[in-house]
């Protein structure tokens, strides 16, 4: 009979790298989070090709749940998928979810992610959180818009009258700008692994009655008897006396204990090193990892606007200084309606960023993070708050813009999976005393 895996054979065996004794079957995995984006559901049965090979192993309990809702589809057209099919739906798209490895010898890690609120892309170098809310989409298409009409329609009158370097220089910025999108949008925002600092037990128990079809025979398991202290924040000490220390966490959810300036994202369902915020426009966190290129993102976006405004204005006022056959501001409004439509554009566009660049301009000047803006300074008006990360002016604008190195991802959704790591496994969320 096998023993539940204590607290500690799982950091020994984390440590040397033996991962291999950890069975996954020993976890308890909540029925809800198998609930999927419907447009997910929607592309999943004729997609993505393993999914359907699931239906003739009969040992893959995970199916049950997985096809529920989906036995209306032809059980298999799958088998003749073709390898374009393939390549679109398991490397240029993919949901670990809807994948079955169990027969694969080399799986990747982000291939193993339970209840992954992800989608990946590009066999797994890039990921998104699944959403329903197209909002990160028509940002990027809001930023693509004003450059494929000025490409279109005012380039080529740029590139004659004014300069060449004029066009040349818009399409750089604006690619620089569409870039900095994608890696936001897309990229590690500093996420750390789960379930690195488990609780002191985990015990089989017996699934209750409402649970026994659920779990299908499955062997439960749960953490039981965490230390009082995962519960309660600590503070560790800090040199001066009349001020607060530095602020610990345990995150129940993820089983980490966070370092400082962590914080746990419910919609990224992860804990993110120096959390900034959570982006809605790029879908993605804004942390230790990506925080800079959101500052360059905002400068670069403003920087575009204002080149827009700039060169359209010129173009509508060029009779005035050029020799042209255009002779007032309504005739070269006709004749460039596209300039005017740009105009208007950009500087509406140029709004909202430039409010939120000089926000966090303010906030890189500080070396604060939006977070701990609203959480301490905005609330805690009476003078007990100290940032113990400040420094003189220049230097926290250097570490924030220029010098704070973007580090090494703490997650490796490339490499090869090991069987039975426990950060790519679901493991419910301590309860606190109730
Ligand atoms: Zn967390
Ligand atoms: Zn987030």
């Amino acid at each position: 009979m096998s023993l539940p895996p204590s607290r500690a054979s799982i950091d020994d065996a984390t440590t040397k790298g033996e991962l291999s004794s950890f069975d996954d079957s020993t976890f308890h995995r909540p029925s809800s989070q198998f609930t999927r984006s419907i447009a997910l559901k929607k592309i999943s049965p004729s997609l993505s090709p393993q999914y359907e090979d699931q239906q003739s192993h009969s040992h893959s309990k995970q199916c049950h749940h997985r096809h529920s809702g989906d036995e209306n589809d032809t059980p298999h057209r799958s088998r003749h998928v073709s390898l374009l099919h393939k390549f679109i739906t398991n490397w240029l798209v993919m949901d670990p979810n809807l994948l079955d490895n169990t027969d694969k010898p080399h799986v990747k890690n982000y291939q193993k992610v339970e209840n992954s609120k992800y989608v990946f892309f590009l066999g797994g170098r890039l990921h998104t959180i699944k959403s329903r809310n197209p909002i990160s989409i028509i940002t990027l298409a809001l930023i693509i818009a004003p450059g494929v009409l000025f490409i279109i329609f005012e380039a080529s009158w740029q590139w004659h009258h004014v300069s060449a370097a004029v066009t040349m220089m818009f399409i750089y910025l604006w690619l620089v700008n569409i870039s900095l999108f994608l890696k936001l949008a897309t990229g590690d925002s500093g996420r750390l692994p789960k379930n690195l600092h488990m609780p002191k037990k985990i015990t089989r128990r017996q699934p209750s009655a409402d649970e026994v079809a659920e779990v299908d025979g499955k062997v439960q398991w749960e953490v039981e008897d965490p230390p009082s202290e995962y519960f309660n924040t600590l503070t560790l000490p800090y040199n001066n006396e009349k001020h607060h220390g530095i602020q610990v966490k345990y995150c129940t959810t993820c089983h980490v204990w966070r370092p400082s300036r962590t914080s746990h994202c419910g919609i990224c369902d992860i804990c993110v090193l120096n959390h900034d915020h959570h982006c809605i426009f790029l879908n993605n966190c804004i942390g230790q990892r990506n925080y800079k290129y959101f500052l360059w993102f905002l400068l670069v976006t403003v920087i575009n606007c204002l080149y827009l405004i700039v060169v359209s204005v010129i173009q509508l006022c060029f009779y005035r200084i050029g020799d042209t056959d255009i002779h007032d501001m309504r005739h070269s409004i006709r004749k460039h309606p596209v300039a005017l439509l740009i105009v208007v554009y950009s500087v509406l566009a140029f709004v909202y960023p430039f409010l939120l660049l000089l926000f966090h301009a303010f906030l890189t000047s500080q070396n604060i993070t939006t977070r701990e803006y609203l959480n301490y300074v905005y609330k805690q008006k009476k003078g007990n708050f100290v940032n113990v990360y400040r420094r003189e002016l220049l230097k926290n604008w250097y570490v924030n813009w220029w010098g704070k190195s973007s580090g090494v991802g703490l997650t490796f959704p490339l490499d090869v999976y090991r069987d039975g790591d426990v950060r790519y496994q679901t493991i419910e969320p301590l309860k606190t005393f109730e």
